[in-house]
């Protein structure tokens, strides 16, 4: 079997594409062997592009605030122990003045839904724009309608990560109340690139009913929509959700998919997840070797940062940003990757 599987691995690398099947039998297949193989090819790729560099994202979390109540995440509108925050214009601006001293030169604003409305939102990276024209702003605020992405992308946003969560509709009404709609995200998704947003989509990985099929059809959709950054992490859970007792996805898989990941598409952002970081302690660094080139520590407001808990034991709620930089060069720099203050856009 092992040489099918590297069979497989070559196609990816060679074609960039696989099957459905195909997806599901390399993930079928995954060993500490196939896992190597694949880690070493995903990490050759992104320094043919990207050489050995990593870029950093500063994190702003602008609120817990959420009028959705996806059944995995902490900070759903049901769970009443979540202690909920909203910062203000004038906080933002400072977290991103305190980034913009530490280096950063992305900034993502990312929250709960339905909170800020479009035309706050576009103020707010208007000013950024204004004060840091040389930073890109990425926007994580979830779903909206394709004019209000359009004052978003028009204030000069740069681009927007929303999750796909799962490509399997099926599996998206599991993980989401009947109220929520696996059409209109992936509808959000499309308007987002036709509005000429750099756009990341991604899922959880060990998400509650998920099977190995579902991340098959994951991988034949990031595929096929080719975004310019992906999202993924294990899912983790949190004890006040539907699903707080559920078990955690693993690093292994984790890390293991983001290589596949790099083999697709050989330009991608990939982030190694805070997620990733969370459930193992050197998972950001495993992330990196597997073909990651993204990283994106947190500039919110330490007195809120605990709040923003979308699941258990999350980390560095409580280092300073500048703190945690230092900590994540030096981390890199021993592994041999070098963390820059570029804006690290998508190469085309
Ligand atoms: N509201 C925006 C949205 O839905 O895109 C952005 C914020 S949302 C909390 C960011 C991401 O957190 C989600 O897309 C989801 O994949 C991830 N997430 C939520 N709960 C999680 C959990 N328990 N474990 C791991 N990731 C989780």
């Amino acid at each position: 079997m092992i040489e099918k599987i590297t069979e497989l691995i070559e196609k990816l690398e060679r074609t960039h594409s696989l099957s459905v099947e195909e997806y599901e039998l390399l993930l079928e297949h995954r060993s500490d062997e196939t896992a190597a193989i694949l880690a070493e090819k995903a990490d050759a790729v992104r320094r043919e592009v990207y050489g050995n560099t990593v870029f950093i994202r500063g994190l702003i979390e602008v609120s817990n605030i959420c009028r959705n109540d996806c059944l995995y995440c902490g900070i759903r509108r049901s769970n009443k122990s979540c202690d909920r925050y909203r910062l203000t214009k004038e906080q933002i601006l400072e977290c991103a003045e305190e980034g913009y001293a530490l280096g950063f030169r992305t900034f993502v604003l990312q929250g709960g839904e339905g909170i800020f409305s479009a035309e706050h939102t576009a103020d707010i990276v208007r000013e950024l724009k204004k004060r840091y024209p040389d930073c890109a702003v990425t926007l994580s605020l979830g779903e909206y309608s394709r004019d209000e992405y359009a004052m978003m992308r028009e204030a000069g946003a740069d681009r927007y990560l929303l999750r796909h969560e799962t490509a399997d509709k099926a599996h998206y009404d599991r993980l989401h109340p009947a109220e929520m709609s696996f059409d209109n995200r992936m509808r959000c998704l499309r308007d987002l690139h036709t509005l000429g947003f750099q756009v990341g989509c991604g899922f959880m990985v060990g998400s509650p009913f998920q099977t190995l099929r579902n991340l098959a059809l994951d991988l034949r959709f990031v595929e096929e929509f080719s975004p310019e950054m992906c999202g993924i992490g294990p899912f983790i859970p949190q004890k006040d959700t539907p699903f707080g007792n559920y078990p955690a996805g693993t690093a292994d898989m984790t890390i293991y998919l983001l290589s596949i990941i790099r083999l697709i598409k050989p330009n991608i952002l990939l982030p190694a997840t805070t997620a990733l970081g969370t459930i193992t302690k050197d998972g950001r660094e495993r992330g990196i070797k597997a073909g990651a080139n993204v990283v994106m520590p947190n500039l919110s407001p330490l007195s809120e940062r605990k709040k923003y808990a979308l699941y258990d034991n999350k980390i560095a709620t409580g280092d300073e940003s500048a703190q945690a930089v230092e900590h994540l060069r030096q981390s890199m720099a021993k592994i041999g990757y070098e963390v820059v203050t570029a804006r690290g856009d998508f190469v085309r």
